[in-house]
């Protein structure tokens, strides 16, 4: 089970954290566990966990592997971007330490019927949580092409996307656009039109998929992954405590840019105007970033788990 999803930065995150008996610890993106596992044994023998994941498949295995913890943890169903709520309603009002890891599990990826990946034929879904309305399908079949164009671009920076949705717009006037194969074929065909590209690129050149992009820009839209993510750091500086860190590890740029954003700002004593005479903001700094650059996987742990290698860790301590 421990091989299922391999905690990224395990080690990293509890050095800067430093989980200890008798804190209450977040896991907001709980998954399979792992991360959570390591809390747990980090603030042995009183720390206490509250893992909270919007997939409830996820928190349904995460509760088996964590069963040995007994009380020491809690399980949620929710969106991170309600912590503040989800945490009163168990109890809790502050916290010592927060971790978000983003982005999809090894589970959601490798498994055909959630339609994360292009690599597995399944219904194009992506949905993290099962009870929202709208899927990867609808969004296919059923916004305009302005939508498509907007969605490819802000969240894929998808360079073929204005040929890549005529071909969509085509294809659905045909036949609806369902599995995570339709699509990702016509992707591929967009692209053997338009380069060299081979499907099936040798590790030498290690040339990405045609279709990364647009399932990842799906996979944003689909679960309002961005918007999520802002609400969710602003959520976790508010429920820690004095001293209280916040881990984060993101998988890309325009994650990793609003992390770097919303740390700066809570990192400053005054967000008013360059210019402005006298300071109006009344803004306080509340976070004191301890990660000047973000922390890479080394090496070893990349050789060993490939899905870490384009993570970055950023912390910063409430004040
Ligand atoms: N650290 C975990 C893996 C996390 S993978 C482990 O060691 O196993 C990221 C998880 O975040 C996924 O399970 C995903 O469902 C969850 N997630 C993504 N966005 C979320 C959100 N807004 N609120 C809560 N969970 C979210």
């Amino acid at each position: 089970m421990s091989e299922i999803h391999i905690p990224v930065l395990r080690n990293e995150i509890t050095a800067l954290m430093n989980p200890e008996p008798g804190g209450i610890y977040v896991d907001a993106t709980v998954g399979l566990g792992g991360h959570s596992i390591c809390i747990l044994d980090k603030s042995f023998p009183t720390g206490q966990l509250v893992g909270i994941d919007r997939d409830a498949c996820a928190l349904a295995i995460a509760k088996k592997r964590l069963c040995t913890y007994k009380e020491r943890f809690r399980l949620i169903h929710g969106n991170y971007a309600d912590l503040p709520k989800l945490l009163e309603s168990h109890g809790f009002y502050t916290v010592d330490g927060v971790l978000m890891d983003l982005g999809v599990s090894s589970l959601q990826i490798d498994t055909p019927e959630r339609g994360f990946s292009f690599q597995h034929s399944g219904p194009l879904d992506m949905r993290m949580d099962r009870q929202i309305c709208v899927s990867a399908t609808q969004i296919i079949n059923d916004s305009t092409p302005d939508k498509l164009i907007r969605v490819f671009t802000e969240y894929g920076e998808e360079r073929y996307t204005k040929k890549i949705v005529k071909q969509i717009i085509a294809e659905r006037e045909r036949k609806p656009i369902n599995t995570t194969h339709h699509l990702a074929n016509i992707i591929e065909n967009v692209y053997s039109s338009n380069t060299k590209y081979s499907k099936r690129p040798s590790n030498k050149n290690k040339s990405i998929h045609p279709a990364t992009r647009v399932f990842q820009a799906l996979r944003i839209e689909v679960n309002a992954e961005l918007d999520n993510l802002t609400l969710g750091l602003e959520a976790a500086v508010s429920v820690l405590k004095p001293g209280g860190c916040l881990c984060v590890i993101s998988f890309h740029s325009l994650e990793d840019r609003i992390v770097k954003q919303i740390f700066r700002k809570h990192g400053k004593a005054c967000i008013c105007p360059p210019k402005t005479p006298i300071c109006i903001c009344e803004h306080k700094k509340s976070l004191r970033v301890i990660t000047n650059k973000p922390v890479n996987p080394t090496a070893d742990e990349i050789e060993l788990n490939p899905r870490a290698r384009s993570a970055k860790l950023r912390a910063a301590i409430r004040v």
